[in-house]
């Protein structure tokens, strides 16, 4: 596999980034999951706008334009002969010296990486998923904003860590007085009457690219889609909860902290969203 690096393609072997990277030392650059379909790249221009996003909060220039960055995408594409694809894309400060002070760092590190898509077992799309309430909770924006598609996923890990040792693969995490945010690497959504509701950006959740996509789908449904705040009680009486993701695509939710949704098993909505989700990913991409 070749693994672009600052400017040239390299065998993944060689593709090593210094032990004096802030990305590494800090956690500090930012990054994207993107994923093709038959060659395509999907939102991709959707992903590139939040990689600036992130890089301007954090003050980080990325050394390319957005033209640029495409073409990179693309060509990680050609050379490693992909078409259905995960795609890592990922701009770091770069070495500086062992404080954090960011203007040691002379220049950014970008690279991109684009591997086979580790897809999930098929059984997790027709069960469904059991997820867990964990006692870590979700980032504040007033902290550490999760629209801040940064290297630090400790947040995360550490919720994810706690599903895990609880004998479950996925976390829900809340905000501090008690909101559904999202999981550790996906947006949850409810149908109930009619609506599909999803929680706001200002409670501390990334605006997933798969999470606009899935609103807009719904309101050509029919469907009326709300940011609201939810609890877990919402949730608890949904008639049904699923989990949006570039990776994990939709992924029905049937039970939440030993409680059924709904008839515990993927329900209606979430099938038909499914289904016109993989319908758009064969037509649309870059
Ligand atoms: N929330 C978090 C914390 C994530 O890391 C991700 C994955 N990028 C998502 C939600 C889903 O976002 P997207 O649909 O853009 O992949």
């Amino acid at each position: 596999m070749k693994v672009y690096l600052n400017g040239k393609f390299v065998h993944h072997s060689k593709a090593s980034v210094s032990v004096f990277d802030h990305g590494l030392l800090y956690g500090d650059g930012v990054f994207e999951g993107i994923r093709s379909y038959g060659g395509r790249v999907f939102k991709l221009e959707a992903h590139i706008d939040r990689l600036f996003e992130s890089a301007r909060t954090i003050m980080l220039r990325i050394p390319m334009s957005r033209a640029e960055l495409i073409e990179v995408v693309k060509s990680c594409l050609r050379v490693n002969r992909l078409r259905d694809a995960y795609i890592r894309l990922v701009v770091t400060r770069g070495v500086g010296d062992l404080g954090l002070d960011p203007r040691r760092c002379a220049r950014q590190t970008v690279f991109v990486i684009a591997d086979k898509i580790q897809l999930y077992p098929r059984s997790l799309y027709e069960r469904g998923l059991d997820i867990v309430t964990v006692a870590t909770q979700r980032n504040v924006p007033e902290a550490l904003n999760p629209q801040i598609k940064s290297l630090n996923y400790l947040n995360n890990i550490l919720a994810k860590i706690e599903a895990i040792n609880a004998g479950y693969e996925e976390a829900l995490m809340l905000s501090p007085s008690g909101y559904v945010t999202e999981c550790t690497g996906e947006n949850l959504f409810l149908v109930k009457d009619g609506a599909l509701v999803t929680p706001p950006p200002y409670i501390g959740v990334l605006r997933g690219i798969t999470r606009q996509t899935v609103m807009d789908l719904g309101r050509r449904m029919g469907l009326d889609v709300r940011e609201d705040l939810l609890t877990r009680h919402d949730c608890f009486n949904a008639e049904e909860v699923f989990l949006t993701g570039t990776a994990a695509e939709i992924v029905p939710v049937v039970t939440i902290d030993g409680r059924v949704i709904g008839r515990g098993r993927p329900g209606p909505v979430t099938r038909r969203l499914q289904e016109e989700f993989r319908a758009l990913t064969r037509t649309e991409g870059l």
